[in-house]
């Protein structure tokens, strides 16, 4: 699926949170999307999975204008979204929480706990990994814990996945291990947003990097772009990082 936005803008009271933002998100990619605490990152996402009305601006999939009146439309398109707190209960097991809210699938469908269970069972084992559908959520490990997230948007087919801010409540392995599987998934087609403002995992996994400074696109850049440049980037000044 391909992904543009288009002018995006979305003002908070006065306050302009992401000003005239064009994004274009393409199948199969790892977008980064880059910048300091507060530049408008979640705000755009928002914008995009339907939770915040855009005051400009406008979302076209596959090269159709699209209008978002919830997160149920942008899951029903095949956008699926992993916000950094994550919404899971629990006191649910993980295939209750994969059920819980009835949300729909690419196209409209909904899963009952059965298959819900059984696509649980067949992602995971798809990534290496062994989830039992019948575990207590809050049981489970944070890093677990987030495959959970990302399981219950890969189950209804989502074709984008929004990552915001993935790693942060992470180990250095769980990171990593997040980093293969985004690889796997984009190998597979799926294109991946990711949220961050670490400059290595971008370096790592990123095919393209938008820099999202004060609301405003202020670059775009290769991966193979120097860590100096990208940070010069995200703050707006010269920056040694050797200090
Ligand atoms: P990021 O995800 O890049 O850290 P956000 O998109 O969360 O940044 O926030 C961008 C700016 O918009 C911040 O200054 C934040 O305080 C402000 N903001 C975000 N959400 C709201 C809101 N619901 N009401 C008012 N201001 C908000
Ligand atoms: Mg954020």
């Amino acid at each position: 699926m391909r992904l543009e936005l288009e002018g995006i803008t979305k003002r908070f009271g006065s306050f302009t949170a992401n000003d005239a933002i064009d994004l274009v998100v393409e199948p199969g990619e790892i977008h980064a999307l880059l910048g300091e605490n507060g530049a408008g990152k979640s705000t755009l996402m928002n914008v995009l999975f339907g939770l915040l009305k855009a005051d400009e601006g406008r979302v076209l999939v596959d090269g159709d204008p699209v209008r978002f009146t919830g997160p149920r439309d942008a899951m029903q398109a095949g956008i699926g979204m992993v916000h950094q707190h994550f919404m899971l209960v629990p006191v649910f097991t993980v295939a209750e929480n994969v059920v819980l809210g009835d949300e729909p699938t690419k196209g409209g469908g909904f899963l009952d706990r059965a298959t819900a269970a059984q696509r649980v069972r067949e992602t995971s084992a798809r990534f290496g990994f062994d989830l039992d559908p019948d575990r207590l959520v809050g049981d489970l490990p944070v890093g677990v814990q987030q495959r959970v997230e990302i399981i219950k948007a890969l189950v209804r087919d989502a074709e984008v996945l929004i990552l915001d801010e993935p790693t942060a409540v992470l180990t250095p392995q769980e990171t990593d291990e997040l980093l293969g599987i985004m690889k796997e998934l984009a190998a597979s087609g799926t294109s991946i947003v990711f949220i961050t403002h670490k400059l290595r995992e971008v370096k790592e996994v990123a095919d393209r990097i938008t820099v999202i400074r004060r609301g405003k696109v202020v670059g775009t850049a290769e991966p193979t772009a120097s860590a100096t440049e990208l940070a010069s980037l995200m703050v707006g000044r010269a920056v040694d990082l050797t200090v």
